[in-house]
């Protein structure tokens, strides 16, 4: 039996694209990098192909797991010089500097898209260089496509500097922009911005990944399409005032009846995938929850105190009073982005 397993609700996501549709009229990209962030490429990836307008991925490697023809950006600039020859016609790449024009094969063609870093200080093209790259490219790469630009918010709740971000954006394409099919710098968490969307009127296109799938964009009604489910192994009962677990941390107050499941520390349970806003609230909260012990397994919607602290391969709950059959499945808190693929899903329309 697997330890967990992934349900995934395709009739929400139809749902958060239905709410991303009404506050967008773009075209939209479909960011599927990660394994479609935890929840498997190759299905998602056939359910959307006529809901989207492109898909994203990391690298080729990735886009390489997609099995229908879609249109596929692939968003990395580092891209893989090994297999620039013959590229699958639905590929596209960034292109983030002039070295990789080096690398393009004379007799292949590319589609592109350019990537301007307006911040990031990463990878990309700044700003002041758009104008030159593109106009060098025109002139000297014939077998080069440019169908697209875009630049990357990476830090929204900082609203003036995103802003700027998208002004610099703005003015940096200006002179070159009438090339381009695809404008694009909007992702999850600007989009649901509305000053945002006003400043990036210009552009006519979204990449958008995290409120698909509904791990964030929650209090714009986008709702999460992934449930991790495991089963409690077996269970029994230990006496009033008996000790239980590592170290003899945990003592019972009563009667209690224990319930083991198969997953611990090994598998991140109780990681939550969110942002580290800031070091000090995360140590407060980390803080917080250890004084008041949250947990992450639930039985119909209820939580279960947690015995003890998790060990590697396995976890205690008290299910005492609770009326469980082997077969009830529990909810817990494991976030599907930090599995590996082997995660078993179960697919639901
Ligand atoms: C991951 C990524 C996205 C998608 O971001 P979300 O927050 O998931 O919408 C968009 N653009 C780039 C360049 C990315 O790397």
């Amino acid at each position: 039996m697997d330890k967990f397993w992934c349900e995934v609700d395709l009739q929400k996501l139809l749902e958060n694209i239905a709410i991303l549709n009404n506050i967008n009229d773009k075209k939209t990209i479909a960011v599927v990098k990660g394994n479609a962030y935890g929840l498997g490429i190759e299905e998602i990836t056939n359910f959307l192909q006529d809901k989207v307008d492109m898909f994203a991925v990391y690298s080729i490697k990735e886009a390489d797991k997609i099995k229908v023809y879609k249109d596929i950006l692939i968003l990395s600039p580092d891209i893989e010089y090994d297999r620039l020859k013959d590229l699958k016609k639905n590929y596209i790449l960034s292109i983030g500097n002039l070295e990789v024009l080096e690398k393009f094969h004379k007799d292949s063609n590319y589609r592109c898209h350019i990537y301007v870093d307006t911040g990031m200080n990463r990878l990309g093209i700044k700003p002041e260089d758009v104008k030159y790259y593109v106009n060098y490219i025109k002139e000297n790469c014939l077998n080069v496509k440019l169908e697209g630009i875009y630049t990357h918010l990476h830090n929204s709740s900082k609203i003036n500097y995103t802003k700027r971000q998208i002004i610099n954006f703005k003015n940096s394409i200006e002179s070159v922009k009438s090339q381009f099919e695809y404008i694009h710098c909007l992702s999850s968490n600007s989009i649901i911005n509305k000053e945002y969307r006003e400043i990036a009127k210009f552009t006519n296109t979204v990449r958008v990944g995290n409120i698909l799938y509904g791990y964030s964009g929650m209090s714009f009604g986008f709702k999460p399409i992934y449930s991790m489910y495991c089963k409690i192994m077996y269970d029994y009962y230990v006496d009033r005032g008996e000790s239980i677990g590592y170290g003899n941390l945990y003592r019972t107050k009563r009667k209690t009846k224990v319930g083991v499941v198969n997953i611990g520390t090994i598998d991140n349970i109780g990681v939550i995938r969110q942002r580290r806003q800031n070091f000090v609230i995360h140590i407060l909260k980390t803080a917080y929850k250890y004084f008041f012990k949250s947990s992450y397994i639930y039985y119909n919607n209820k939580k279960l105190d947690i015995i003890g602290n998790p060990s590697m391969n396995y976890t205690l709950v008290d299910i005492t009073g609770i009326d469980y059959k082997k077969s009830h499945k529990l909810k817990v808190n494991i976030c599907p982005t930090i599995c590996d693929t082997s995660l078993r899903k179960k697919y639901i329309s």
